[in-house]
């Protein structure tokens, strides 16, 4: 663990007694999916506090002084806000939209597959939409509350949103070139798609998935699953992206695309696949 140490920012082990008790029972409030029992998590976050795997920080999603927390070597999942309990991806995409489109509350927004306390910041805007992709049901209708909505098809008029925001959605489409492309479509002139998406160190991608005539799609290799809101049977990994997504973006879209590396133990970003891509419409 020695070497996920934040180089700044750290709570120091002996620090004090009061602190220490105070982050517990913050820390103890975050409950991750994969700890079945609230006495469970808690001796995860007492350890966590104990082994000083800690910082305090500023958070870009509840937008106040807090203490990030981890409590495994794999950040992705485990580095979390003890206030909103958000994950380093969550923030990232948060603090990217901030910096980068500052103005965002007031303009329309639409998100594909939302979940988490950043699709619910992103909500405060004063037009936005969300949509999950459910089998069988028409698409542009409403259902369980959400937009029913097929990315490579999308219902949405052309020109009618500002951003564009989708989570870990883009590795698992059968056909992200008609995906990119509707985004396009339905993005103003200076709009733009933000977008967190897994990329890995490699310069092309891998299709691991491809789509066959009928409209199914074919293994190329054995099957991989991602953790999906709306679905107990996960969501299959179609690409895995490399450095080339950029290319095939401007490719399919002719939307230019900013690739944007965070490290910031500050403000909780810090962890694997933390890139944040936006894709500009000119
Ligand atoms: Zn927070």
């Amino acid at each position: 663990m020695g070497l996920l140490r934040p180089r700044d920012g750290t709570l120091r082990r002996g620090y004090g007694a009061t602190v220490t008790s105070r982050v517990v029972q913050a820390a103890s409030r975050i409950w991750p999916q994969q700890t079945r029992t609230v006495a469970n998590w808690q001796r995860y976050a007492r350890a966590a506090v104990l082994k000083g795997d800690l910082n305090v920080g500023w958070c870009p999603i509840c937008e106040g002084r807090t203490v990030f927390v981890w409590t495994d070597p794999w950040l992705r999942d485990h580095y979390r806000c003890v206030r909103c309990h958000s994950i380093p991806r969550w923030r990232a995409l948060i603090h990217v939209i901030e910096n980068r489109f500052p103005a965002w509350r007031s303009g329309s927004i639409h998100e594909v597959a939302p979940s988490g306390p950043a699709s619910r910041k992103l909500a405060e805007a004063a037009d936005y939409s969300s949509s999950h992709f459910f089998p069988g049901v028409p698409l542009g209708s409403t259902h369980d509350g959400f937009r029913c909505e097929d990315l490579q098809q999308l219902t949405l008029p052309d020109g009618s949103l500002d951003l564009f925001v989708s989570q870990d959605v883009m590795e698992h489409i059968p056909r992200p070139e008609r995906a990119f492309a509707e985004i396009a479509r339905v993005l103003r002139p200076g709009g733009a798609h933000v977008f967190t998406v897994p990329i890995y160190g490699r310069p092309e991608t891998l299709v691991r998935v491809e789509p066959d005539e009928t409209g199914n799609v074919r293994l190329l290799m054995e099957a991989d699953y991602h953790g999906n809101p709306v679905s107990d049977e996960g969501s299959l990994v179609i690409r895995e992206w490399g450095a080339d997504i950029v290319n095939f973006v401007r490719e399919h879209s002719g939307l230019e695309t900013e690739v944007i590396e965070l490290h910031d133990r500050f403000r909780g970003l810090d962890g694997e696949f933390l890139q944040v891509l936006v894709s500009r419409k000119p």
